[in-house]
């Protein structure tokens, strides 16, 4: 399938939102000033089935998708997750199947989604240090049992484990060295990810950016790092490796360096529209479309047209000009 955007880019990616709800309330992402006990989540009813999300994958995959990551929200919190994960798995085409999780259930989970065909797992963590990690994710959940799940990950053969680090100037800073020296030990990719501005809500300003050049440079002085090429055209995370070893870092400089040429990626949020920018503030409504009755070739001539119109560029765009451009919510499309 040879789909290409406006500016020649293929599908490659698609991004599953499978809930919008999470049990942690970072501060970058979800505050609980904003998503409170009073915030109306998405009602049940609303939300994709995992019938209409695998018909979706499947057409996808039709078009070029190759490369499927299950999000949130935090996924582990959507019921029998792992039952999407054994449907996803059987179709033809999806090479990767991938999940993002903030690594917080109970180990078991672990294996059931290992059994269902889960092939890799990334977990978000942002310190090592319980009180800046309680700081950031604000429901006082402990560091310990992070590292147990993403050790649990790599035992269960779902890796190599990438490590998700969001660093914010003046909060995690100084967990970035002990973080790399303790993954760098542990053999997991550690990745450093650009404090963004998504959500109208994280009250996002320039200034609490750690730029990634400097992420590295930090670590190059401690540790000497080399640059490794790209596993592939539209790979977001620059990647270096610690000089003379196998083990890499590496870093997802989003507003310092946009990769808006390279990405490849289409988002889909839990009550089924379909974004082709993680900062697209119109998505495209699949739901209504499945819900009512159109077939597989108008679900793939659809999803064909959307993607044939898509121009964004928006970390581009915003680079240039970091005032107020509209935002969506992270935990709504997925990281
Ligand atoms: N709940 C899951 C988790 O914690 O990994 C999946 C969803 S989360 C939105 C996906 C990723 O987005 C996480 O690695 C998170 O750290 C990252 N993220 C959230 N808000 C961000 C922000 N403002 N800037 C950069 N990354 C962010």
């Amino acid at each position: 399938m040879n789909l290409k955007d406006k500016r020649g880019r293929a599908l490659r990616d698609l991004r599953i939102s499978v809930t919008d709800r999470c049990n942690f309330r970072c501060t970058y992402c979800m505050p609980a000033e904003i998503f409170g006990r009073d915030h109306a989540f998405l009602p049940k009813d609303d939300l994709l089935s995992f019938e209409e999300i695998e018909r979706i994958v499947r057409v996808a995959v039709g078009l070029g998708v190759e490369k499927v990551r299950l999000t949130g929200g935090e996924p582990l919190m959507r019921r029998e997750v792992d039952t999407l994960v054994s449907k996803l798995a059987e179709i033809p085409g999806v090479e990767d199947l991938a999940l993002t999780t903030n690594g917080s259930f109970p180990l078991e989970r672990v294996t059931e989604l290992k059994a269902a065909g889960l092939k890799r797992m990334t977990v978000s963590l942002d310190a090592l240090e319980d009180d800046v990690f309680k700081a950031m994710n604000d429901v006082d959940f402990p560091v310990a049992n992070v590292l147990a799940w993403i050790e649990a990950s790599a035992k269960a053969g779902l890796g190599p484990v990438k490590v998700n680090m969001v660093v914010k100037r003046g909060v995690n800073e100084s967990s970035i060295l002990p973080m790399a020296r303790y993954f760098r030990e542990k053999g997991h990719i550690l990745r450093f990810i650009e404090y963004m501005d998504v959500g109208r809500t994280n009250g996002w300003r320039l200034d609490d950016v750690v730029p990634a050049a400097e992420i590295a440079k930090l670590i190059h002085t401690a540790m000497p790092l080399e640059a490794v090429q790209a596993n592939y055209a539209g790979e977001v995370a620059n990647r270096y490796r610690y000089a003379g070893e196998e083990g890499e870092i590496g870093l997802i400089a989003s507003v310092t360096q946009p990769f808006c040429g390279g990405c490849t990626r289409a988002r889909l949020s839990a009550d089924g529209m379909l974004y082709t920018c993680l900062f697209a503030v119109q998505g495209h409504d699949l739901r209504s479309l499945l819900r009512g009755g159109a077939s597989d070739d108008v679900l793939a001539e659809t999803l064909a047209k959307v993607w044939g119109k898509r121009d964004d560029r928006y970390s581009e765009v915003r680079s240039a000009q970091t005032d107020d451009l509209p935002k969506v919510e992270m935990s709504y499309i997925g990281g």
